[in-house]
């Protein structure tokens, strides 16, 4: 805006900048993911994903926060530093810089943090997600069933924005070994709330479920998931697990006949496509690069 005096523009540039986010790399995958890892004002790492299919899908993976304060075991960004929150702001600014490049029309927020945990930044930024293309039956918010959060979800959002639960075991004990967070929050809890969401809404929650060899994947554990969850309010999603280190993943005919015992006990399952695995861009590998962490936090 030459029209502007030079001094109210470099003003203007620096206190109101064009993006919360500062660019500090992008890689693509062999199968056209894209990973961009930002930085905020104040130095935090965050990381999203765009996602792009063959049906003109165009998919992007939001974060909530810098890092993620639970540990889930089998996730890299549980390692990483935890930063803080996201506001709304920079979790739009992730949607607008893929907005720039190509018309987006998904987003899941299964991106780094547990967005829960920072429930009113995420609704804010779900709640402008359909002014650059996405709306709200579009859009999925993924929760590893942060009661409180998950509580004020289902109370509260009268849009039909979709639900995910981060489920990966069918009884406490090998959950609460996963996911430490189930200690807090049992899975009779979590299920129930999110019943109680699929009731409202009559639509189906997503239940998603990453396949580790042995520790999760057998026949028996499939019927007691099948039990657990029922016939009429979820639909899981079963999740080829991402190398970060501890676990194996299961073989794909281990994951088929999980799947199949599933099927027999008429609960609707889909297995997930892996994307952008070759640079760290898949399901739980966004730990941005070790050099570029956070600084550590005063
Ligand atoms: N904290 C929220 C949002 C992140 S979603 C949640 O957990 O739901 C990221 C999804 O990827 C979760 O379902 C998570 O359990 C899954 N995931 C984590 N690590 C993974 C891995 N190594 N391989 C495959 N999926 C993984």
């Amino acid at each position: 805006m030459t029209n502007l005096p030079r001094a109210l523009r470099d003003e203007l540039a620096a206190t109101v900048p064009f993006s919360t986010l500062a660019v500090e790399t992008e890689r693509e995958s062999k199968d056209g993911t894209v990973k961009t890892l930002f930085r905020t004002a104040d130095g935090h790492p965050v990381e999203a994903v765009l996602m792009s299919y063959r049906d003109g899908r165009r998919s992007l993976c939001l974060s909530s926060q810098s890092g993620c304060p639970l540990t889930c075991t089998f996730c890299a960004t549980g390692t990483m530093a935890f930063g803080r929150n996201l506001t709304a702001s920079e979790i739009l600014d992730q949607a607008l810089h893929f907005r720039r490049r190509t018309e987006i029309n998904h987003a899941v927020f299964m991106g780094m943090g547990e967005p829960m945990l920072n429930l009113d930044e995420v609704l804010a930024a779900a709640r402008r997600l359909p002014d650059v293309g996405i709306t709200p039956r579009r859009t999925t918010i993924s929760t590893v069933g942060w009661l409180p959060g998950l509580t004020r979800f289902v109370d509260e959002v009268k849009e039909p924005i979709r639900l995910a639960l981060s489920l990966h075991a069918p009884d406490d004990e090998l959950r609460s070994r996963l996911m430490p967070v189930n200690d807090r929050y049992p899975i009779a809890e979590i299920v129930a709330e999110c019943a109680r969401q699929a009731a409202a809404t009559h639509r189906r929650v997503f239940v998603e479920y990453v396949m580790l060899a042995g520790v999760n994947d057998s026949p028996e554990q499939a019927q007691a998931l099948a039990r657990v969850l029922g016939r009429e309010h979820f639909k899981v999603n079963l999740i080829p697990y991402n190398p970060t280190g501890l676990y194996e993943g299961s073989p794909p005919d281990r994951i088929a006949e999980f799947r199949y015992e599933l099927m027999k006990a008429h609960v609707p399952v889909t297995v997930r496509l892996t994307r952008g695995r070759d640079i760290e861009a898949a399901c739980g590998q966004l730990a941005a690069a070790p050099k570029e962490r956070a600084p550590a936090r005063a």
